[in-house]
C-alpha cells in the first residue's frame, strides 16, 4: 500500500444502508419475491402466450402492469444480491446469493421472452391501435422500440434455429477469443505476464520500460496472429450474414437501432470528430514538449505527466460536489444531498469490496445506490461527481415506469459527464498554482480523448474491416494491420509516431469481437455532454430547468427528442463542433499554462 492510501480520507465510515431493499441476506422476503415473480410469470405464460396479437388495448394494459410488477420484483432481488455481494466479494455466501439470483433471473427472462416477440410480430393495424390508446401512457416509447424490430425479425422457427446455433457459432468464437487472450502470457523482462500486467507498464515514467512493454505486447500478438486473424474474419462474416438475413442496411445499422439513433446522426458525429483530429495532434505535441522528448512513439502515449497530489477529505468532496451542483441548479444539489443523508453511498475503501465505481439504478420504485472507493485525490472528487450525476439522473427518472426508466447507452452518460464537468470547472477555478492547474487539465483532456477521439478512430477501423470483408472477402493479417495503422495514424497526425510494430494491436481489443460497432457510443455520450455544456454557457440560467426535464424523462423518448427542447439538433454538424470546441479551448489553456511553467 502506498502512503496516500494509509492517510485518513474521512470516508472510512461511509457505507450504504441496503435496508430499503431487504433487511439482510437472510430476509425471507428475498425468496418470497423470487417465488412471487416466477409464479406471476407462469400465470402470464398460461393466460397470454400465443394470444397477445388478439388483445385489446385495455387487456394489453393490464397484462403489461403484471409484466412491470414482475420486472420490479426481479429488479429488487437482482439489485440487492449484486450490491450485497459488491460490499464484500470475498464472502462466499454473498457470492452464492448473487449466483442464485442471477440463475433465477435468467430463468424468469426466458419465460417472459414471448411477450416482446409477440408484441413485435403483431400486425401493424393492431399495434397502431395499441399505441394510440391511453393504456400505453408510460409504456408507449417502450412499445415503439419493441415494434421497430419487426422488419428485422425472422419467423419463430428461424429465430429458434439461429439462437440455438449461435451457441456453437458466434458465441463460441467470442468465448474462444476471450479464453485465448485470458490465457496468453507475454514475455517481459524474463517474466511471463498477462496482457494487462504488461499494458500497465505503458504508464511507467521509465521510457525504456514502456518500450520493452510495447515490444512484449507486439511479440505476444505476433504469436497469435493466425488465430486472431481467423477469429476476426469469422466474426466479420458472421455479422455480414446476420445483417443480410435480418435486412439491415449497413454493418452499423443494428447497433444504431439499439442505441436509438439513426445512421445519419452517427455519421454526423463521426464526420465532426474526424474533422478535428488536429486537436489531438496539438495536445500530443504539447505532451512531447512537457515530457522533454524529441519524438513521441506509440509507447509514449500514456507516459505520465506530473499530477497534483492535493488531497480532499470526504467532507471537502461532498461540499465541492454539492456546491458545484447547486450553482448550476439547486434541485440537482437537493437530489444529490439525499444520497449522503440517507446512506445511499458506499465510499469506504476496505478489503473484499468491489473496485471501481458505479451508480446502480435499482428499480424506479426504490432508489439508486452509489459505490466508489474514495482515496481523497482530485480524481476521486471527479468520480463522486460522475456517479452522483448518474444517481441524480436515475432518481429523477424514478417517475417513469420500469420499462422506460433506463436510457440507451448513447444518453446514459449525460448527467454523469455533465456533473463531472461542473466539478472539474470548479476545481480548476479554485486552483491557483499553474502546475496543479496544468495537471488537472491534462488528465481531463486525456480522459476526454480516450472517450471521444480514440473511440471514433476505432470506429473507423471497424468500418473499414466490416465493409472490406463484405466487398472483397477475407482480410489478411497484413491488410488488417494496414487498416489499423491508417485509421490510428489519421488521429495523431505527425504528433505521435506509430511504428509498424504497432500494426498488430487491433488484434486484442475485445469490443471488436464481443460487441461490433459498440465503441462509438462512448464518443457520442462524451461529445453530447460537452456540447450541452457549451449550450449551458451560451444560454445561462434558462438551461437548467430544461435539463432537469430531460433527466426526469429517463428513457421515455428518443434521444433526439429528449435533447431537442434544449436547442439541440443531433444531425447538425455544428452541434457536435460545439463540444469539440471546448476540447480545443482546453488544449489552448494547457498550452498557455505550459508556457508559463516551462517557457520554450
Ligand atoms: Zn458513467
Amino acid at each position: 500500500m502506498s502512503d496516500t492510501q494509509q492517510q485518513p480520507t474521512g470516508a472510512e465510515e461511509i457505507t450504504w444502508d441496503l435496508g430499503d431493499l431487504y433487511a439482510g441476506a437472510d430476509d425471507p422476503a428475498i425468496e418470497g419475491d423470487m417465488d412471487a415473480a416466477e409464479a406471476a410469470a407462469d400465470d402470464l405464460d398460461r393466460d397470454f402466450r400465443g394470444r397477445i396479437a388478439g388483445l385489446s388495448a385495455i387487456d394489453l394494459g393490464e397484462m403489461l402492469q403484471t409484466y412491470e410488477g414482475i420486472e420490479d420484483l426481479a429488479g429488487r432481488v437482482g439489485a440487492f444480491a449484486y450490491l450485497h455481494w459488491a460490499s464484500d466479494t470475498g464472502d462466499a455466501r454473498r457470492g452464492a446469493l448473487l449466483q442464485r439470483a442471477t440463475e433465477r433471473g435468467s430463468r424468469l427472462n426466458q419465460k417472459l421472452v414471448f411477450v416482446e416477440l409477440e408484441l413485435a410480430h403483431a400486425p401493424n393495424e393492431v399495434a397502431a391501435a395499441w399505441l394510440a390508446s391511453p393504456e400505453m401512457a408510460g409504456r408507449r416509447h417502450w412499445l415503439e422500440q419493441v415494434r421497430r424490430y419487426r422488419p428485422h425479425l425472422l419467423t419463430e422457427p428461424e429465430e429458434k434455429i439461429l439462437s440455438e446455433k449461435a451457441v456453437t457459432g458466434r458465441n463460441a468464437w467470442d468465448r474462444f477469443f476471450d479464453e485465448a487472450h485470458g490465457a496468453a502470457r507475454y514475455e517481459f523482462d524474463g517474466q511471463k505476464l498477462t496482457r494487462d500486467q504488461v499494458l500497465a507498464r505503458l504508464y511507467s515514467p521509465d521510457r525504456e520500460e514502456r518500450a520493452r512493454a510495447a515490444a512484449a505486447i507486439t511479440s505476444g500478438l505476433e504469436e497469435m496472429r493466425r488465430t486472431n486473424t481467423y477469429v476476426f474474419n469469422t466474426i466479420l462474416a458472421d455479422k455480414a450474414s446476420d445483417d443480410r438475413l435480418r435486412s439491415y442496411e449497413s454493418w452499423i445499422s443494428a447497433r444504431n437501432m439499439a442505441n436509438e439513433v439513426d445512421d445519419q446522426t452517427v455519421e454526423a458525429l463521426v464526420e465532426a470528430v474526424t474533422s478535428r483530429f488536429d486537436i489531438v495532434a496539438r495536445y500530443y505535441r504539447l505532451k512531447k514538449r512537457l515530457l522533454g522528448l524529441d519524438e513521441l512513439y506509440d509507447y509514449d502515449r500514456y507516459a505520465p505527466l506530473p499530477a497534483t497530489d492535493r488531497r480532499y477529505t470526504w467532507d471537502d468532496a461532498r461540499s465541492i460536489v454539492l456546491n458545484a451542483y447547486a450553482r448550476f441548479e439547486p434541485r440537482v444539489a437537493q437530489a444529490a444531498q439525499e444520497f449522503f443523508d440517507r446512506r445511499w453511498i458506499d465510499a469506504a475503501v476496505r478489503p473484499g469490496k468491489l473496485g471501481g465505481a458505479f451508480s446502480h439504478g435499482v428499480v424506479p420504485s426504490v432508489h439508486p445506490y452509489v459505490l466508489m472507493n474514495y482515496e481523497a485525490l482530485a480524481r476521486d472528487v471527479m468520480t463522486l461527481a460522475h456517479e452522483l450525476g448518474h444517481g441524480v439522473h436515475q432518481k429523477l427518472a424514478g417517475k417513469q415506469s420500469i420499462l422506460q426508466h433506463r436510457t440507451p447507452l448513447t444518453t446514459a452518460e449525460t448527467a454523469s459527464v455533465f456533473g463531472e464537468m461542473l466539478v472539474f470547472q470548479d476545481l480548476l477555478a479554485r486552483e491557483e498554482d499553474p502546475a496543479a492547474r496544468l495537471a488537472l487539465l491534462t488528465s481531463k483532456l486525456e480522459d476526454s480523448f480516450a472517450t471521444a477521439f480514440r473511440q471514433v478512430a476505432m470506429n473507423r477501423f471497424e468500418h473499414a474491416i466490416h465493409t472490406g470483408r463484405r466487398e472483397s472477402g477475407e482480410l489478411s493479417a497484413e491488410r488488417l494491420s494496414e487498416l489499423w495503422l491508417a485509421t490510428q495514424r489519421a488521429m495523431f497526425g505527425d504528433s505521435v509516431i506509430l511504428r509498424d510494430d504497432y500494426g498488430l494491436w487491433w488484434s486484442y481489443i475485445p469490443h471488436f469481437i464481443g460487441a461490433p460497432g459498440y465503441v462509438y457510443a462512448y464518443a457520442f455520450g462524451e461529445l453530447l455532454v460537452l456540447a450541452l455544456y457549451a449550450r449551458y454557457q451560451e444560454v445561462g440560467a434558462d438551461f437548467a430547468p430544461l435539463y432537469l426535464d430531460m433527466l426526469a424523462a429517463g428513457g421515455s423518448n428518443w434521444p433526439h427528442a429528449l435533447v431537442r427542447p434544449l436547442g439541440v439538433d443531433l444531425q447538425d454538424l455544428s452541434f457536435w463542433h460545439k463540444g469539440l470546441q471546448i476540447l480545443d479551448e482546453m488544449v489552448g489553456e494547457a498550452e498557455a499554462l505550459a508556457a508559463v511553467i516551462r517557457p520554450t
